[in-house]
């Protein structure tokens, strides 16, 4: 027993000494993986299984595919198919699963507090040293707010893939039954969907999908055109974080497949029967209506989780409400230096545009023969950087669509040309706008990555030494660079067609990029089981059609 709490500490795992593997790896530095995400799963598919003493903790023992969350919802996916055994991860990486979840650390002691549930279903706590910790316990749904939200279903997890498709066919049941009247019928088959980012649009759009093909079938007492599907959005547009042309893509196609999307709207309260919201209408009043409903998806945006609200609370300098944030390194700002680092949707990077330039500014005056600070930058050099802000920071990119006008308007002096101090102040600027990088897969999966081998990286640097011996102080800093993020593009499923935003070039198309689609997510998927399992799914859909039952 110890710690702040005097809580028992699990100093070392029982089955260390099972075998000699084991037993070797005992005096390692214990390295603590928090979720079984995204972002941790790529640790561990990187790190060198010998180098630490790896333990992950998540409250789930499997990891879950994500991108295919909305296909399961109505049965184009089996639910079982999007899950991979996470303890078969973690034995890859010889490492130690505990099923439990991490509740409070106590940070100069290096403790990890964690809750589970025993055998006569009392919660206990325990304490877990690490060395290293590493955060990836991703984010929580974000209820903004709202009255009634008991009455809405959520899609982030499996168990919240099968609610949901129990309660699509269970409507479907109950708007055929003889007794009901045509006014519940259409209420019953009203499916609203509230927030137009990827997850909502995708499931709208899945959603559709089913109905228009299978329902018919299994349904012939339905007449089509009870059925309705809307998106409410507080924005002006659907998808309005993808590349314009995609967003009014996604928009058309909607508006062909008769989905309502109403934009500009927002939800004031959800009911057991109706939705109330407020919309501007043209002269820009704002009117509040109401839309019977008998199904709705909550999806706009997420929050923080309780553990990293409490992490935030302990530490000085962390005062973002909405992630945990880090250093380019990926390390928690305010923890002891090298013990701590955040991944994934549960943190954000500091950008520091105008810090990170200074170095391919240094070279450009280089070039020119220049003393930096003294270097005027003409129109067509600072195309080159803005060019190299996109590129570094691609979320930047949004705020250098005018680059003549901001060249204009911090060209104080009006020469014709920034001076240094001119261009610093715009890129400060910059990023005083930058919000965060984005919270996707592909993210997680990069920094989990890159993390995974920056840690081989450190215990290479410090061979051979015991978790006490090693004090990582600056380190990260000498054996690896910062973390930087390449986007890869995004990528959105709607009706029958997929929409692709690759860095400003967007394509989208019919049957062959619902191919292009799926292979992409393929490639990115884990193992050869989870794909063979994909694969087995969607011949089965295309053969038989969705299952139509819970
Ligand atoms: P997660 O993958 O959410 O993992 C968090 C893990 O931490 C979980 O295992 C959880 O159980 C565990 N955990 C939580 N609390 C604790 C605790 N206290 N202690 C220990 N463990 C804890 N991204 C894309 O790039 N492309 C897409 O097409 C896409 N589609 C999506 C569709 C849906 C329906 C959803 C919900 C998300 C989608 N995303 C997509 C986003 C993507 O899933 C997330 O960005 C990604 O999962 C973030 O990874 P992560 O590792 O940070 O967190
Ligand atoms: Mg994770
Ligand atoms: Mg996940
Ligand atoms: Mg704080
Ligand atoms: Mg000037």
């Amino acid at each position: 027993r110890g710690g702040p709490k005097n809580l028992p500490i699990a100093e070392v795992l029982v089955d260390d000494d099972d075998c000699p593997e084991n037993s070797r790896k005992k005096h390692k530095p214990k390295l603590v993986i928090l979720g079984s995400g995204w972002g941790s799963v790529a640790i561990l598919k990187t790190l060198n299984p010998e180098d630490y003493h790896v333990t992950v903790v998540s409250p789930v023992n499997y990891f879950l595919f994500t991108p295919m969350l909305p296909s399961a919802t109505v049965g184009t996916l089996e639910l079982r198919s999007l899950l991979e055994p996470i303890r078969r991860i973690v034995s890859r990486a010889k490492g130690h699963f505990l099923k439990a979840e991490a509740v409070d650390v106590e940070l100069s002691e290096k403790l990890l507090e964690v809750s589970q549930t025993n055998a006569q279903g009392e919660e206990c706590h325990f304490y877990l040293p690490y060395d290293k910790l590493v955060l990836g316990v991703g984010a929580t749904t974000n209820p903004h707010g709202v009255k009634g939200l008991e009455n809405c279903h959520f899609l982030k997890d499996i168990e919240d893939a099968r609610l949901i498709r129990n309660k699509v066919m269970q409507n479907l049941e109950q708007a055929c039954m003889p007794t009901t009247s045509d006014e519940e019928r259409r209420r019953l088959l009203s499916f609203v969907v509230s927030g137009g980012g990827p997850t909502g649009v995708e499931f709208a759009a899945e959603l559709f999908d089913m109905l228009n093909e299978d329902m018919g079938r299994s349904f012939p007492k339905i007449i089509r055109n009870e059925i309705s599907v809307h998106v409410i959005q507080s924005r002006g547009h659907i998808l309005n974080t993808y590349d314009e042309a995609l967003s009014r893509f996604a928009e058309a196609r909607f508006a062909h497949d008769q989905v309502e999307v109403l934009t500009n709207a927002r939800v004031k309260e959800v009911q057991k029967d109706k939705i109330l919201f407020s919309q501007k209408d043209d002269k820009g009043e704002t009117v509040t209506k109401e839309l019977p409903m008998g199904f709705c998806l909550w999806s706009t945006g997420v929050a923080q989780t309780e553990l990293c609200k409490k992490i935030a609370d302990k530490i000085d300098i962390q005062t973002n409400k909405h992630a945990l944030e880090t250093d380019t390194h990926l390390r928690l700002n305010g923890a002891p230096l090298g013990s701590i680092y955040a991944i994934g949707d549960c943190s954000t990077v500091q950008n520091n545009v105008a810090d990170n330039l200074v170095h391919f500014l240094r070279s450009m005056a280089w070039e020119k023969g220049k003393d930096p600070e003294k270097m005027e930058i003409s129109f067509p050099e600072w195309r080159q950087v803005a060019q190299k802000v996109k590129k570094r920071f691609p979320q930047a990119s949004d705020h250098l669509r005018r680059l003549d006008k901001l060249f204009e308007q911090y060209d104080k002096d009006q020469n014709g040309t920034l001076a240094f101090g001119e261009l610093h102040e715009l890129l400060l600027q910059i990023d005083s706008k930058l919000t965060s990088l984005p919270a996707t897969a592909q993210r997680a999966h990069q920094q989990g990555q890159y993390l995974g081998r920056k840690l081989n990286k450190l215990a290479q640097a410090a061979p051979g030494m015991t978790a006490n011996e090693v004090d990582y102080g600056d380190l990260d800093e000498a054996v690896y660079k910062a973390f930087e993020y390449h986007h890869l593009g995004s990528l959105a499923y709607i009706g029958n067609s997929a929409v692709f935003d690759f860095n400003g070039l967007s394509f989208s198309g019919g049957l062959m990029a619902v191919y292009l689609w799926r292979s992409v997510y393929f490639a990115q998927s884990v193992s050869l089981r989870t794909r063979m399992l994909l694969a087995m799914d969607w011949s089965k859909r295309a053969l038989f059609g969705r299952d139509m039952m819970n």
